[in-house]
């Protein structure tokens, strides 16, 4: 239920922004969360904070023309929406998916703002993408696209202005086409304005991995704080890219046993629990579908077609992408044992999902929280970019652990001081907001 105040912002934000659900979805979320906020400082609401928070600073939308392999000219459309700079430069990775369009890049931005402002790190939010569809292009139309793309994007961005990096269909491979032409454009060796990066050329160590080891991470201090641990525990993980690929590999390490996961063909069961090498060989080398992985492990079972959410867990890692786990999904997991869910994807449970997780008391870690590692790895990185500096994999890792476990404390203890113990969504959402909207008051209209 929406406070009045905020509901008549929320019809607001629907008529602004026709059609644009998944950004609705988003906004509404947060707006029910930060009533008692709103009840407590006045002064939100009297510099009309919240209604600002909800416009994007700028919304940049361009031609990207390219040439593929056949000599064919393809035209794609490409997107940045600048956000929010309260707390720094925007910050926020670009999605390359079929499904991209102003809604979606707006949803991610959004988010953005307050998962950055919980690592603690400055930075402000922000996102790209464009409705180009990787799959099936060969690496030199990637890269053409890529170069493409920054031919527009380069005059938007800089270390010190807009610092994008990767999503779905973004990873190292694309980051770097993309960098390359920023600098062949610029004639600047600029490393800190893309994150994301190969080790060889400003990268970062834990980079790649940080957003699944990230998430493991949180939901162990979830699985803590309920007195309890991942080992033994029965683990599902939905997708199987970036995020799916290190969620699996430190739940692993953790002690917990990963028994399914998903791409857009279905998904395997793996009793066994999921081998992490052959899975890297199939999704990463090979660049196949699961039937292939299925095919060389002894025991296991592809599902064609099928939700992965039907396999009973003590633990749920969506780690595909938005509204992955409906109603449905969440009663069954929840009639299957599930204790915790821990979002590796950015709004993977639609609200049905979240209610039916929370009613149940299931520990319910939203991705703002969970999945903040990657881009606070990524404001690692321009850390050391600016320093011109590498630190080590241990130490990165480290730093990564205990971003996780003050965001973790951060969303409990907000959660408890605002009336709503154990709740991490309310607590994600009011520690991110009150820190953008005390930095927005604080830098005047
Ligand atoms: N795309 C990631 C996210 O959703 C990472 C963004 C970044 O590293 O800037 O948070």
């Amino acid at each position: 239920m929406l406070h009045e105040r905020l509901a008549s912002i929320y019809d607001n934000v629907l008529s602004r922004n026709p059609g644009e659900i998944e950004f609705h979805q988003a906004v509404r979320e947060v707006l029910e969360s930060i009533g008692p906020v709103l009840a407590k400082h006045p002064e939100y609401a009297e510099s009309k904070i919240i209604e600002r928070i909800c416009e994007p600073e700028r919304q940049i939308i361009f031609r990207v023309p390219w040439e593929d392999d056949r000599g064919e000219v393809q035209i794609n459309r490409g997107f940045r929406v600048e956000f929010n700079s309260a707390l720094g430069p925007y910050k926020g990775g670009l999605r390359f998916h079929p499904s991209v369009y102003l809604g979606i890049v707006k949803f991610l931005g959004f988010e953005q703002i307050f998962k950055n402002a919980l690592t603690g790190l400055p930075i402000g939010g922000g996102k790209g993408g464009s409705d180009f569809d990787p799959k099936g292009r060969s690496a030199r139309e990637v890269m053409r696209f890529c170069q493409s793309f920054m031919t527009e994007l380069y005059r938007h961005i800089g270390e010190y202005t807009d610092v994008p990096a990767g999503d779905i269909g973004v990873g190292q491979r694309e980051v770097g086409y993309l960098f390359g032409q920023y600098k062949r454009i610029t004639n600047r060796y600029e490393s800190g304005v893309i994150t994301g990066k190969g080790l060889s050329y400003g990268g970062a160590q834990v980079r790649t991995e940080a957003t699944g080891y990230g998430c493991a991470f949180f939901v162990e201090e979830m699985l803590k704080a309920r007195g309890t641990s991942f080992d033994g525990r029965r683990v599902v993980v939905s997708g199987a890219g970036n995020v799916a690929l290190y969620t699996i590999e430190k739940v692993e390490q953790l002690g917990g046993v990963v028994v399914a996961c998903s791409d857009s063909s279905g998904y395997v069961l793996d009793e066994k629990g999921i081998d992490l090498a052959l899975l890297k060989q199939v999704k990463e080398v090979e660049r196949r579908q699961l039937d292939a992985y299925a095919e060389r492990r002894g025991g296991a079972l592809f599902m064609a077609g099928r939700s992965v959410w039907e396999v009973p867990c003590e633990v749920a890692m969506p780690s595909a992408t938005q509204n992955e786990i409906t109603g449905r999904d969440a009663e069954a997991l929840v009639g299957g044992g599930c204790i915790a869910v821990g979002e590796g994807a950015n709004m993977p449970t639609s609200p049905e999902g979240i209610r039916v997780f929370q009613e149940a008391g299931v520990a319910f870690g939203p991705g703002k929280a969970a999945n903040a590692g990657g881009v606070a790895t990524s404001a690692l990185e321009m850390q050391q970019n600016a320093s011109r500096d590498s630190w080590s994999f241990e130490f990165s890792e480290q730093r990564l652990r205990e971003i996780m476990c003050d965001i973790h404390a951060r969303c409990l203890e907000t959660a408890d001081e605002y009336g709503m113990p154990g709740d991490y969504v309310a607590g994600a959402n009011i520690g991110g907001f009150k820190q953008v909207a005390d930095a927005m008051l604080s830098l005047g209209l």
